[in-house]
């Protein structure tokens, strides 16, 4: 979005002071997008995967990560043991959508995403990618301007 748009936005939604009504950026992030803790990778298998090796030459930091392993997120390990089985149920079964530029070929409402009071059903145990995304950062600003129309100004009560 230019900065000129960006700014029009600015100024003609409501101040944000919470995310009370909104939720948007939930609209298409399918499901909760938790880093999984991965095994080490030997060199080998890396530069057998054309797709790490373009990668990696993007990010030479890579390579030592994918050696390294992951741990996976701490917000993942902590997960109750139903909504980690109903997650991975999900993911097991996930086809990747065709991604276009119109938003109507991403991924839909996130499965803990509850549309009608707008909020996430399980928001204690959301992960690290939910929590970093800040309310009035650039990005909540492109999703709530591009859903104005569904943003309700009059939400339900917080359960
Ligand atoms: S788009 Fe922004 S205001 Fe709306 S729920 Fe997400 S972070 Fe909150
Ligand atoms: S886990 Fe919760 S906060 Fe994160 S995308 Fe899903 S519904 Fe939204």
């Amino acid at each position: 979005m230019s900065s000129d748009k960006l700014a029009d936005s600015k100024k003609s939604l409501p101040v944000i002071a919470d995310c009370n009504g909104c939720g948007v950026c939930c609209f298409h992030m399918g499901y909760p997008a938790f880093i999984l803790p991965r095994a080490p990778m030997t060199q080998s298998q890396i530069d057998a995967d054309a797709e790490l090796v373009a990668k990696i030459k993007k990010d030479p930091r890579l390579n030592d990560d994918l050696l390294a392993g992951n741990p996976g997120e701490s917000y993942w390990h902590a997960l109750p043991d139903a909504l980690r089985q109903q997650w991975q149920a999900y993911v097991d079964n996930y086809t990747l959508p065709k991604y276009g530029d119109d938003p109507a070929t991403f991924d839909g409402p996130c499965i803990w995403f509850d549309m009608e009071s707008r909020q996430c059903q399980n928001h204690e145990h959301r992960p690290r990618i939910c929590r970093d995304f800040e309310t009035g950062s650039a990005e909540c600003l492109q999703w709530r301007d591009y859903y104005r129309d569904k943003i309700s100004l009059n939400p339900p009560a917080a359960h």
